[in-house]
């Protein structure tokens, strides 16, 4: 007995800390069948969005954006963007090729920031509204920009919306950590310009509103003609792409293509992700502002990425497989685990001394091994992000093949969100996965840097360029 007892605790002694994460959460650990399954799945919600018959019951809603093509580069002008939805409300005066002598691309831009209180994302929507026009002006008086001008704005509201045209959009549903009251149905356009109205002494036209997706995918399309889809992996996540208009139901004409925005974020919302949520991704819904809703966005997005990660390090403490069992009140506590600090666990260089640092200001007292078991388990929740929006890419770029009738596609994905740009190995793993699950394709991924900002002024300066083609 005793030379048992004696080896058991050796054979615990050697054992890798990381092997008993894999083990608790085998769940989370996609593998390329699995991926494949989910992008099938994807597949064919995306045929159920598009389709009249099918439309009104998808839960992924495929939204027409009423925007049909990506710029040319020969756009010009200068406008006033307005950008809400994502980690930070801006304010921006964009201008597309309007200096001499602008770097390539030709795009530049001034913004600032404004902090938006939260009793304001969950207040009366007309007061929401009011702080972005008062925002607005300010950023005019700020910037020198006349006042008595009249100046040409865009709007990327990254929630969403049925558009009816590019200056119409009614807001289908509120996401990520919004919900003002008053505005579900209503067309934001509208709503903007009565607070400038409200606010006073501007003069402002609201030529159009955009998706960040949609921006995204315009910004980088500027400088490269291959981008056609746009990616957003930030507090929430979604994607859209360039679809055949003879495929878009929801819109009169068959002739060329129109950006479709998927609104991917609430794949699963019907079950059909359900065998592989599991009990973390239930509690995290079941917390958050809206249960139900948003499940794919809940498994990938930044908003949920921390809190994913401190639900299981808490559950694992609590079966005696970390802290020797020790539960702090801060590992108690909703929120305190955030994505920053789940990028700053997986640094390259200084990722576990990060996770130590992190867990002794959670009051735990983290062994070594205990250190490399969290980092772990943040490694397994963001791989697991970055596998299922590989696996949606994937249908999504399996479907443009399909429509383009092609063996083999050349593309670019546009990408913006702060948990492609902040953490440290994401794009890295996702691309990876992306290029295993299509062999065959070339798809390059261009960040685009601000472009959820900046695109929406080149929504609006490809619609006039079109609009001047169409005079001439
Ligand atoms: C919204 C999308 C948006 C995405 C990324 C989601 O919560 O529903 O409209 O594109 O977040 O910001
Ligand atoms: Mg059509």
């Amino acid at each position: 007995l005793a030379v048992h007892l004696v080896s058991f605790f050796f054979s615990k002694l050697q054992e890798d800390p990381t092997k008993k994460v894999d083990r608790f959460l085998h769940a989370m650990r996609l593998h390329d069948d699995q991926l494949t399954d989910i992008s099938m799945r994807f597949l064919a919600e995306i045929k159920k969005g598009l389709s009249t018959e099918s439309h009104a019951a998808a839960t992924v809603k495929m939204l027409p954006t009423h925007v049909r093509s990506t710029p040319d580069g020969t756009e010009k002008g200068q406008f006033i963007a307005l950008d809400l939805g994502g980690s930070k409300f801006k304010v921006l005066q964009v201008k597309v090729r309007e200096d001499k002598g602008l770097r390539k691309g030709g795009v530049e831009m001034e913004e600032k920031i404004y902090p938006i209180p939260n009793e304001l994302q969950d207040g009366r929507g007309a007061e929401l509204f009011d702080h972005v026009s008062e925002s607005l002006k300010d950023f005019l008086q700020e910037k020198n920009i006349s006042l008595e001008e009249k100046h040409p704005l865009a709007f990327t509201f990254s929630f969403p919306c049925e558009q009816l045209s590019l200056d119409k959009g009614l807001l289908l549903r509120w996401s990520k950590n919004y919900k003002a009251r008053g505005l579900q149905g209503k067309n934001v356009v509208q709503v903007l310009r009565e607070a400038i109205d409200r606010t006073g002494g501007m003069d402002i036209e609201v030529l159009a509103m955009v998706n960040d997706t949609v921006a995204t995918m315009m910004t980088c399309g500027f400088d490269d003609k291959y981008c056609n889809v746009g990616l957003i992996i930030g507090t929430g996540t979604n994607a859209c792409y360039m679809e055949q208009m003879r495929h878009v139901d929801l819109v009169e004409g068959d002739e060329g293509r129109m950006c479709v925005n998927t609104e991917w974020g609430a794949f699963g919302d019907d079950g059909a992700l359900n065998d592989f949520i599991t009990e973390f991704d239930r509690d995290v819904d079941a917390a958050s502002m809206n249960p139900g809703k948003q499940i794919f966005e809940k498994m990938v997005s930044g908003m949920y990425l921390g809190e994913l990660v401190r639900l299981v390090v808490l559950k694992m403490a609590k079966r005696g497989l970390l802290f020797d069992g020790f539960v702090s009140d801060a590992l108690r506590t909703k929120g305190k685990i955030t994505t920053a600090h789940v990028a700053a666990m997986e640094e390259y260089r200084n990722g576990l001394k990060n996770t130590r640092d992190i867990l002794v200001q959670l009051d735990l007292a983290p062994s070594p091994d205990d250190c490399v078991a969290v980092q772990h388990v943040s490694t397994i929740v963001s791989f697991r992000s970055s596998n299922l929006v590989a696996a949606g890419l994937a249908a999504i770029l399996t479907r443009i093949k399909q429509n383009r009738n092609l063996r083999a596609l050349r593309i670019t994905v546009g990408v913006d969100g702060t948990v492609y740009k902040t953490h440290p190995q994401y794009p890295k793993r996702l691309h990876k996965v992306v290029r295993r699950l299509l062999p065959e394709s070339q798809v390059r991924f261009a960040l685009s840097d601000s472009g959820s900002s900046k695109g929406a002024a080149l929504v609006t300066a490809v619609a006039q360029r079109l609009a001047s083609q169409r005079r001439k």
